[in-house]
């Protein structure tokens, strides 16, 4: 037997271990699982090319619980070490592996920007164990080798009887780790980080009943067998070529990924590019609707096909934190903190290539199927939105498949929209006008009224729309949006011939007059000639305004300090229509007051506006005036 001292620099760096990432130290398991499976894949390789002349067989790695023993082993059959591989691998390698790791992040160890933690390896075991012993037996033929260390820098090395080749790790767990012998605890860690590893991971056995035979006895009783409980896929979707796969098989990847998801994907993006980096993948996305709150980070980012994290911010881009699914690559940093991790050229060209990658999926999906397309449409709009904001290169692309919906479920690109609008929806500069709506219910008038006059009305009703317009318009000076129930839109609107005032100025003057006698200061009063059949009261919000108080609302862009500002609101009164002459000619000055606050009221109704108080005096009116 050998004992000796690992040779450190550091004063003692067990306790660091230990203390360092308090929180993450079931990573331990992860770290000793990969390295089985580093062990396993490296042997296969050495056989490919006959480096190795022995058996591969059907190797798994297996994970033993020994609650009583207080013991953790993971146990491969991959190539294992001798003696002098143990002394260079474990007492030199993967110890300064460490050491450098714990110098260059024992300062940040609280900073849980840094992802992954990656790097530690081996010597993870250390924050569960007092003490770790290493059996192991190298392909080669030599003698098994068997190192113990407590936890302090004294290692011991002797010869041990194993026959089997491969590597068994035994954890003498620590007394303030013991969680971890819990069964289902390990069952829960090897379900988050080791589900789609790619050699097979026994953890217990599990019974099974077999098929009962054809000529069965009546009395027959089912026979059971106890077969290896293995607890991950080793060949998950992702790792195969798109052709291999078929829609089903996505959506059961979908399934295996997110078994407590009810809800099927409308539509999978499959990544795989070796060149200039490596990247495989597969992105869902799932049903949004118009809900921004969705939860994040539900993509989940591998390494070789080893779980690292579910907060993919900074290497997915923001907009398609959205969706679900998984992206495996070894080409992203793991040891930088979130900052460094935005800064790094090949995580910025990771980014990009998804942002590419969907925006072609997009556009092939609109070219293959429109009609789908646009069934799906209220389900994706809010990402697709979302991306046009903050992603210069998805808005260039997205002109070829985002869509403009009406209210009546027509849906036009930007530029079969401009094309449409063109024959009667321009203002007097020559601006195409897109009229919108909010919501088709509570704009429900307004709506109606425009498309009396045969305009188009789009259902724009994203939370982050206004956001959205204001930019199209800056990108395209050709139009401007206006929302139905804003600055009357016969102002925006060329019209041929405007209707004639049946009211001579001074008409109009004294009628003003009468009107902003009962009419609140919150409205500005404004008089137009319309045609007779439109609604003699009309309430208006300045599109401006509006839009800007929106803005600031849903963050971003907005001007400071908007959302206190107080609604603004236009009065259109139409000094055509009976009611304006009606109040413009009675002498009754009480039977004014009461045609103008009704009148009021009913603009308000229509504008959702009416509530509370007023809503209740509104009613009791009404019911006096048909009694
Ligand atoms: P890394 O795996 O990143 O190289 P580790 O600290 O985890 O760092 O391991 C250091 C080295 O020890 C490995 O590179 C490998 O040579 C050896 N090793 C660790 N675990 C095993 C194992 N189960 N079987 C064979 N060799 C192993």
């Amino acid at each position: 037997m050998t004992t000796g001292k690992i040779n450190v620099s550091v004063e003692n760096i067990f306790p660091l271990i230990k203390k360092f990432l308090y929180s993450d130290h079931e990573i331990f398991l992860r770290e000793l699982v990969s390295n089985g499976t580093d062990a396993t894949l490296k042997l296969k390789h050495l056989i490919s090319i006959g480096e190795a002349k022995v058996e591969y067989g059907n190797p798994i790695i297996e994970v033993k619980v020994d609650k009583e023993g207080k013991k953790i082993h993971i146990i491969d059959q991959g190539l294992g070490m001798t003696a002098d591989e143990v002394e260079k691998y474990i007492n030199q390698v993967a110890f300064s592996g460490a050491e450098e790791f714990l110098d260059k992040y024992k300062d940040s160890a609280k900073d849980s920007g840094i992802i992954g933690h990656f790097g530690l390896g081996f010597y993870s075991a250390f924050m569960v164990a007092e003490k770790v012993e290493i059996i192991t037996k190298s392909y080669k033929d030599e003698p098994a080798a068997h190192w113990t260390c407590d936890g302090s820098p004294e290692f011991t090395l002797e010869p041990a009887d194993k026959t089997s080749r491969g590597t068994e790790i035994i954890l003498h767990i620590a007394e303030d780790s013991l969680e971890f012998l819990d069964d289902s605890k390990i069952a829960g860690l090897l379900n988050k980080y080791n589900k789609f590893m790619p050699i097979p991971i026994k953890f217990g056995t599990r019974t099974e009943t077999l098929p009962k035979p054809e000529d069965a006895p009546e009395d027959y009783v089912n026979e059971t067998v106890e077969t290896d409980n293995i607890i991950n896929n080793p060949n998950p979707a992702w790792t195969k070529q798109p052709s291999e796969l078929s829609d089903e098989d996505y959506k059961n990847f979908y399934r295996e990924l997110y078994p407590m998801q009810f809800e099927e994907p409308l539509f999978n993006i499959h990544l795989n590019v070796d060149y200039p980096f490596n990247l495989t993948g597969i992105l869902y996305f799932p049903k949004l609707g118009t809900d921004m709150q969705i939860q994040k980070d539900k993509i989940q980012l591998y390494q070789n096909q080893v779980y690292v994290t579910d907060n993919v911010e900074g290497i997915v881009p923001e907009f398609l934190t959205m969706l679900k699914g998984v992206i495996d690559s070894p080409d992203i940093p793991l040891n930088v903190s979130r900052s460094g991790l935005q800064a790094d050229g090949a995580v910025k060209k990771i980014s990009n290539y998804i942002t590419r990658k969907v925006a072609d999926k997009l556009k092939a999906l609109f070219n293959e199927n429109r009609a789908d397309f646009e069934a799906k449409w209220n389900d994706i709009k809010i990402v697709l939105e979302y991306g046009m904001l903050s992603e210069e290169k998805f808005y260039e692309k997205a002109g070829a498949f985002v869509l403009y919906p009406t209210v009546d479920d027509t849906y036009f690109t930007l530029d079969e929209l401009k094309e449409k609008l063109k024959e009667n929806q321009t203002d007097k500069d020559g601006k195409l006008v897109i009229l919108y709506a909010g919501n088709k219910d509570a704009q429900h008038s307004y709506i109606q009224a425009a498309k009396d006059k045969g305009y188009e009305v789009l259902l724009l009703d994203s939370p982050i729309i206004s956001h959205l317009i204001q930019k199209i318009e800056n990108d395209n000076k050709d139009l401007t949006f206006v929302r139905v129930d804003s600055d009357h839109i016969d102002n925006l609107i060329k019209k041929e011939e405007n209707a004639i005032s049946k009211l001579s100025e001074e008409e109009k003057a004294t009628l003003k007059t009468s009107l902003e006698a009962y009419i609140p200061k919150a409205y500005s009063v404004q008089l137009e000639a319309m045609d007779s059949q439109a609604a003699p009261f009309i309430i208006t919000q300045p599109e401006f305004m509006r839009r800007m108080k929106e803005m600031s609302q849903t963050g971003g862009g907005g001007m400071f300090g908007m959302g206190n500002m107080p609604e603004m609101y236009n009065l259109v009164v139409n000094t055509n229509s009976d009611l304006a002459s009606s109040i413009l000619n009675t002498e009754d000055k009480t039977h004014q007051e009461h045609l103008v606050k009704q009148a009021l009221d009913l603009a308000k109704l229509s504008q959702n506006l009416l509530k509370g108080e007023a809503l209740t005096a509104f009613v009791k009116r009404s019911f006096e005036m048909i009694k």
